[in-house]
C-alpha cells in the first residue's frame, strides 16, 4: 500500500513503480545479451492515460475523480490488467501494477500483455450507485483504449464481477452489435464469467505453494497439510485462499483486514470469518480468537505468511521480525527489494507475485477464450487447465532459479565480454528467477517481431 509507508525508515523508497524498475534491472543483469535500447523500451509502460471526470453523487453534489489506464506491453497479446478503486491510487502505483502483469503473463505463458487501471476513490464513502456511474463514466472516458484483442481489464482491490458487468455493459452500449464479452474478464458467471474465476488467484497460490512444497523448496514442510497460515487482508484473494488452505488442511492462525488483525493459535474456520466480516465489516471480534495489530500478525511464526492485502507491507523495518518458513504472494507487491534481501539472508524462501497469484489473469485468459469460442467449461474443467498451468509455471521458475545459480560464472564472463559490467554476480532468489524468464519471453518475442518500422 503506497499510504502505508508512514512505518518505514526514511532511507526506504516505496514508490511501487521504482520497486518495480529495480526487480527490472536486478534481473537485467543475468541477461546480459539484451541491448541497452530494448532495456530501456521494457522498463517502461508504452502508454499512460490519465482522465479526469465529473459524477453527480447520490447526496445530489458533483464531484471530480481522476483515472488512470497503463498499458505497459502488448508485444505477446493484448494488454490485461484489473482495475482498482483505492483512496491511495496513483500514476506510478498503476505504472507498477501494469509492468508486473506483463511479466506475470509472461510467467505463465498465457497470450497476454501488461496492463492495469485505477480510480482514485474511497469506496467505503461511496454509494453502489455513485461507483456505478464512476465505472461507466471512466470505462466511456477510456473509449477505444480497451477493446477484446487490445487491453482487457478484470477485477482488482475494491472491484467485483459486479463492477466487471457495468464495464462490459457500457463499453457494450458504445459498439453495439457485436461480441463484446471479452471486452472485460472476471464477469458474473451468468453473463459470460468463467466457473473459477472468484477463486482463481487463492487457488493459484494454493497449487504453486503445494508444488514448490512438494519439490522440496522448505525443507521439513512437504505439504499444506497440517501447516499453520497466516493471511493479512481477507478480501478476495486471502480469504478464499484461507478457505482453499483450510480445505487441504492447514491450521489458519491468523488473519486481517484494514481495521485490524485476528490471532488464535489453535486456529480459525475461515468460513465463520468470512462470515463475520460480511455482518459487522471486519474480521475483528470473531469469536474464539484475540485481536492483535497488523505488525504483530506479519510476526507470528507460521509455516506460510500469506500477503493478499496491499504493497509494501513487508519492507526493510519489519523484514527481520518475519517467522514464516515460507512466504506465499497473493498480493501484488507486498514484500520490496531490501526486504527480498533480508528474507533471503534468513533462507525464507518468497513465492513471487507474478508467479502465486497468477492464477487470477490464468482464469480471466480462460474466460477471454471462453468468450470468443462462445462456450462455458465446467468448473472441473478449469481448475484441471489452472492446476496444469500453475505446476509448470512453478517448475519453470524453479528450474530458471537452478540453471542461472549454476551458471553464474558463464553469466558473469559473458556480461564482461560485452561490456555490461566486471562485478560478481550472487546467486539469485525465486522473484528474479520469475523476472529472468518473463522478461527473456518478452524480449525474445519483441526481437522476432522486429523492431517497427
Ligand atoms: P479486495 O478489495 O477484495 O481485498 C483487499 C483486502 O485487504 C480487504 O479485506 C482490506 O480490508 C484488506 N486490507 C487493506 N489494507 C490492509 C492492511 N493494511 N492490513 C490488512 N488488510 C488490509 O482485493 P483483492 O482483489 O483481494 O486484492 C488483494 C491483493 O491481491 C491486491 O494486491 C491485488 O492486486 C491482488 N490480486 C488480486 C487478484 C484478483 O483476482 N482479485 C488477482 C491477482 C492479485
Amino acid at each position: 500500500m503506497t499510504g502505508s509507508a508512514s512505518a518505514a525508515p526514511a532511507h526506504e523508497d516505496l514508490n511501487p513503480f521504482h520497486i518495480a524498475q529495480q526487480q527490472f534491472e536486478h534481473a537485467i543483469r543475468y541477461l546480459p545479451e539484451f541491448q541497452k535500447g530494448l532495456v530501456d523500451y521494457l522498463v517502461r509502460p508504452e502508454r499512460v492515460l490519465i482522465t479526469e471526470f465529473p459524477i453527480e453523487t447520490s447526496n445530489g453534489t458533483v464531484r471530480n475523480f481522476t483515472g488512470y489506464r497503463v498499458l505497459h506491453n502488448r508485444a505477446r497479446g493484448p494488454g490485461k490488467g484489473g482495475i482498482r478503486y483505492h483512496p491511495d491510487v496513483t500514476a506510478d502505483e498503476v505504472r507498477a501494477l501494469a509492468t508486473w502483469m506483463t511479466w506475470k503473463c509472461a510467467v505463465m505463458d498465457i497470450p497476454f500483455g501488461g496492463a492495469k487501471g485505477g480510480v482514485i476513490c474511497n469506496p467505503k464513502e461511496l454509494t453502489k450507485d455513485d461507483l456505478r456511474k464512476i465505472t461507466r463514466r471512466f470505462i466511456a472516458e477510456l473509449g477505444d483504449a480497451i477493446g477484446p484483442h487490445t487491453d482487457v481489464p478484470a477485477p482488482d482491490v475494491n472491484t467485483s464481477a459486479e463492477t466487471m458487468a457495468w464495464v462490459f455493459d457500457t463499453y457494450d452500449m458504445m459498439h453495439s452489435g457485436r461480441n463484446n464479452l471479452p471486452v472485460v474478464t472476471g464477469k458474473p458467471v451468468e453473463m459470460g464469467g468463467s466457473f473459477g474465476r472468484n477463486e482463481a488467484t487463492s487457488r493459484g497460490c494454493l497449487f504453486c505453494t503445494q508444488h514448490a512444497l512438494s519439490r522440496g523448496l522448505v525443507p521439513g514442510l512437504d505439504s499444506v497439510d497440517g501447516a499453520t497460515v497466516v493471511v493479512q487482508g481477507f478480501g478476495n484473494a486471502g480469504s478464499i485462499a484461507a478457505q482453499l488452505y483450510a480445505e487441504q488442511g492447514s491450521k489458519i492462525i491468523a488473519g486481517s483486514d484494514s481495521r485490524g488483525a485476528i490471532f488464535s493459535a489453535d486456529g480459525f474456520d475461515p468460513d465463520e470469518a468470512v462470515a463475520h466480516k460480511k455482518e459487522t465489516g471486519s474480521v475483528v471480534g470473531l469469536p474464539g480468537t484475540e485481536e492483535i495489530s497488523n505488525e504483530a500478525l506479519l510476526a507470528l511464526e507460521c509455516d506460510i505468511l500469506i500477503p493478499a492485502a496491499l504493497e509494501n507491507q513487508i519492507r526493510a523495518d519489519n523484514a527481520d521480525d518475519v517467522k514464516a518458513r515460507l512466504v506465499a504472494e497473493a498480493a501484488n507487491g507486498p514484500t520490496t527489494p531490501a526486504a527480498d534481501r533480508i528474507l533471503a539472508e534468513k533462507g525464507i524462501p518468497v513465492l513471487p507475485d507474478i508467479l502465486a497469484n497468477a492464477g487470477g489473469v490464468t482464469v480471466s485468459y480462460y474466460e477471454w477464450v471462453q468468450n470468443i469460442e462462445n462456450e462455458q467449461w465446467d468448473e472441473e474443467e478449469v481448475n484441471a487447465k489452472l492446476l496444469r498451468k500453475m505446476t509448470r509455471a512453478t517448475d519453470s521458475v524453479l528450474d530458471t532459479r537452478e540453471r542461472i545459480n549454476g551458471t553464474l560464472s558463464e553469466i558473469a564472463a559473458t556480461r564482461k565480454e560485452l561490456g555490461r559490467g566486471n562485478d560478481a554476480l550472487a546467486s539469485i532468489d525465486l522473484r528474479t528467477a520469475a523476472y529472468i524468464l518473463a522478461v527473456k519471453r518478452v524480449a525474445d518475442v519483441t526481437l522476432r517481431r522486429g523492431i517497427w518500422p
